[in-house]
Formats: C-alpha cells, sequence, structure tokens
C-alpha cells in the first residue's frame, strides 16, 4: 500500500470518519465511527471518543510515521465554550440549534452588515454569543477548532470557513468591530487562518496519540466544503451537485458571489471561492411517493431520451429560495400520470431543471459558467437521472474522486503543505 501522508478527519453530523491520504492525493484508508444516537452527537466527549477509535482503527492497519500533517472538518456553526484548560463549560450548541436568547438574535439583525451569512434565526454568531456569556468561559471555538485542541494545538486557532458564519470579515482578514456592538467580546475569539495553512509542529500531547515529531497541524474547514474538496474539484467553472434529501448545487468561482436574499454567501478555499445555493427540492419529494424498493425497480425503465413534458417543479410545500427566492412559490407536480414511472420521470425532470437554473442563477450573479458536474448524494446512483441532466446542463459530467469529507481535508493539508 502507498505511504500515508496526510490525516483528514470530519466530524460530521452523524458522525466521525478519518482518511489517510498518499502525496499523490489518493486515499489509503478510511476509519469510521458513527454517533451512537442524536444525545450523543450533541456531546464533545462523544466527539473526541469519535476521533480516537478512528486513529486507533487506522493506527492498526497504517504506519504514521510519514505523516506531515493533520486537519479536522466540523459541522458548520457547531461551537462550545472552553475553559483555561480546554475543557468544555456546559453544553455545546449545535449547527442547527436555534439561539436559546431571541434578543441577541434581534441584535445582530440590528448592528451586523445586512450581507452578513452571520445573521438569521439559526445563526451561529448568536450561539456564541450566548455561550459566551457563561461563568468561567476562556474561550469560544468551533468543533473543528476543539478537535485539533485536543489533538494538541496549543493555541485555539479557527479557518476562515468555520469563522465565517461567527462573523469573521475575509478581506480585512479580522473579526470585525461590529461583533462587540452585537454583544460579542472578540478576544475570546480564536485567531483565524486560511483553509489548509500550517499552523505548528505537533506538541507532546499530538506524540502521545501516535503522531510523528514532523506532523504540523493544519487549519480545517467545515462539512460542507471538505465535500466539496472530496470530489476533486478545485478548478473554477467545477460544480458540484448533491442530490439528498435536498438539492445543493456548488461552483468554484474566481470571485466571492454574495447574495442572501437567495442564501448564497462565499468560502474562501485555496485559489478560489466557494458559492453554492440550496433549493427546497430534492429527493425528499422523491420519497413522499415512491421508496427505496420502487425507486430501484423504476429506474431501469427511466427513458432519459424521451422527455415528458410535464414541466413540474418539485416541492413538498410552497416556498422556494434558490434559483427562485419566494416564499409562497408553489409547487407542481401535476397532471399525475396513471403511469407511475412517468411520474418518477417527470420529478426527476423537473429538478434536473432546477439544478440547471441554479447553475444559471450562479453565473447571473457574477459566477463563471459551469463548465463540469461531479455529483453527490443518494441522486447519484441514477444513471438515467444523470443522463437527463447532462442533457439539460450540457457540461462533461465527471466522476466524484470521492464522497468522504475527510478525504476533502486531508487534501487540504496536501495543498497546504508546501505554503
Ligand atoms: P441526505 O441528504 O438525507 O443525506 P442522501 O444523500 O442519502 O440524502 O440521498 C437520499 C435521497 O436520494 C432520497 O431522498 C431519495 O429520494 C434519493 N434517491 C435514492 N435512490 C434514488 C434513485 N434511484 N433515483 C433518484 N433518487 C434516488
Amino acid at each position: 500500500t502507498k505511504t500515508a501522508i496526510a490525516l483528514g478527519i470530519d466530524l460530521g453530523t452523524t458522525g466521525v470518519r478519518a482518511a489517510l491520504l498518499s502525496k499523490d492525493g489518493e486515499p489509503v484508508d478510511i476509519a469510521a465511527c458513527p454517533f451512537p444516537d442524536a444525545a450523543a452527537a450533541r456531546l464533545p466527549s462523544t466527539w473526541w471518543n469519535g476521533v480516537t477509535s478512528c486513529l486507533t482503527e487506522l493506527a492498526s492497519h497504517n504506519s504514521f510515521a510519514s505523516l506531515e500533517g493533520v486537519a479536522v472538518d466540523g459541522t458548520s456553526g457547531t461551537v462550545l465554550a472552553i475553559d483555561s484548560a480546554g475543557l468544555p463549560v456546559g453544553e455545546a450548541l449545535m449547527y442547527n440549534d436555534p439561539c436559546p436568547d431571541r434578543a441577541i438574535v434581534e441584535r445582530i439583525g440590528a448592528k451586523a452588515p445586512l450581507d452578513s451569512p452571520a445573521r438569521g434565526t439559526t445563526s451561529a454568531l448568536a450561539r456564541a454569543i450566548h455561550l459566551s456569556r457563561r461563568p468561567g468561559v476562556h474561550a469560544i471555538v468551533h468543533q473543528a477548532d476543539w478537535i485539533l485542541m485536543q489533538l494538541g494545538l496549543a493555541v485555539a486557532t479557527s479557518d476562515e470557513n468555520n469563522a465565517l458564519k461567527t462573523g469573521y470579515d475575509l478581506d480585512a482578514e479580522r473579526w470585525p468591530d461590529w461583533l462587540e456592538a452585537c454583544g460579542m467580546d472578540t478576544a475570546l475569539l480564536p485567531s483565524v487562518e486560511r483553509a489548509g495553512a500550517p499552523l505548528s509542529t505537533v506538541t507532546a500531547r499530538g506524540l502521545m496519540l501516535g503522531l510523528p515529531p514532523q506532523c504540523r497541524y493544519h487549519a480545517g474547514t467545515t462539512d460542507g466544503c471538505a465535500s466539496f474538496l472530496a470530489t476533486g474539484a478545485t478548478a473554477i467553472g467545477d460544480g458540484v451537485t448533491a442530490l439528498g434529501s435536498t438539492l445543493v448545487v456548488k461552483l468554484a468561482c474566481p470571485r466571492p458571489i454574495n447574495a442572501t436574499n437567495y442564501g448564497i454567501y462565499s468560502h474562501r478555499i485555496l485559489d478560489f471561492w466557494l458559492a453554492g445555493g440550496a433549493s427546497n427540492s430534492g429527493g425528499a419529494v422523491i420519497r413522499k411517493f415512491f421508496d427505496e424498493n420502487q425507486l430501484k425497480s423504476m429506474t431501469p425503465k427511466l427513458r432519459p431520451d424521451d422527455p415528458t413534458g410535464l414541466l413540474y417543479y418539485p416541492l413538498s410545500a410552497p416556498g422556494e429560495r434558490f434559483p427562485a427566492n419566494d416564499p409562497a412559490y408553489p409547487p407542481k407536480l401535476e397532471p399525475r400520470p396513471a403511469d407511475d414511472v412517468t411520474f418518477f420521470q417527470a420529478i426527476l425532470e423537473g429538478i434536473s431543471a432546477i439544478e440547471k437554473s441554479g447553475y444559471d442563477r450562479l453565473a447571473e450573479l457574477g459566477g463563471p459558467t459551469v463548465r463540469s458536474v461531479r455529483t453527490v448524494g443518494g441522486g447519484a446512483a441514477n444513471p438515467a437521472w444523470a443522463r437527463m441532466r447532462e442533457k439539460a446542463l450540457a457540461v462533461p459530467f465527471l466522476t466524484a474522486r470521492s464522497a468522504e469529507a475527510s478525504v476533502g481535508t486531508a487534501s487540504l493539508v496536501l495543498a497546504g503543505k508546501d505554503r
């Protein structure tokens, strides 16, 4: 087997995964440790147990001796308060937890710039401010930052991707002054580096965990950015479509695109900007009508070269955010043909058309024209659907290198290694 050079650790919504990559970016080995249940998934102790289990498993089949770097990605917007010893002060607040204090959200609404990704009901900044008011708090860190500290990094350090929704200013490369007006003591926030930037060589704690002396800690990223990188997409115009419960399109851009009304903001990664939008359409609509077995048996009967002409807009309920922003946007799933396969095909055609509009919208907002698409998620396994989409988008469809966020994070280490 190939020599492992980079280690990427992914703290996802359902568990921890860790990947070793060779110097040419090939996955050498991957370990996984699912969280036992949703309650456990909230506990920093569960996160850390997952990391150590994955490391133990990887170390039992691989040598860490040539590792040059390690980086961590975490769920975007999950934050915790820590004391001066790095121990959690109370519970963490997860990426999808509303801030328990409405007044904080309202104050951010009044004080933050209108285009800030730190605004909104699930604002990471609001959660950070709430946590900062607990007694004995020494710092507020993101999930990925805390794991890197557990691995031995001495100083709380975050990356631009995790810091974005906490209010970090990517132009000025600092925590902006308006954070104080919102009630955030910026002295409690971690220092921030570019995603993938090398930080320091491993400390005694890292050595104890089996990392070799030349290995460096690198600034990490979010699980969403890591999933994009995992596919192998890195060039301007490379698109990644996620066909999961929802439809998400992401595009590597030469400049940032920010359009809060469409829910679009941009992450700086390597030498490009990652912009994306999420539709309310997607696989969840398909699931309302058909189960897994039905999908399996109907898929070979689809006729991608023979469109139904039904022009559906598949939504589970009225309301769309992207590519059109309209809280009352109506679903269109009628007329329903007698034949289920035709109905299924019309839904897939409808989602394909939304995907096409999504890439068109990103271009209209200042992004590049999409020049290739890689696909991830449950719908990626449907070849007839890929054919319909390829016809709609008229660009090459490429195979994703990996669907593992941990592979994307390890590839950041490779990219940041020589900087
Ligand atoms: P999640 O976003 O929940 O992680 P997944 O990536 O696991 O979702 O994808 C699940 C979705 O994939 C389901 O909503 C389902 O509609 C869709 N799906 C599964 N199999 C097929 C298929 N053969 N054709 C089209 N869609 C499919």
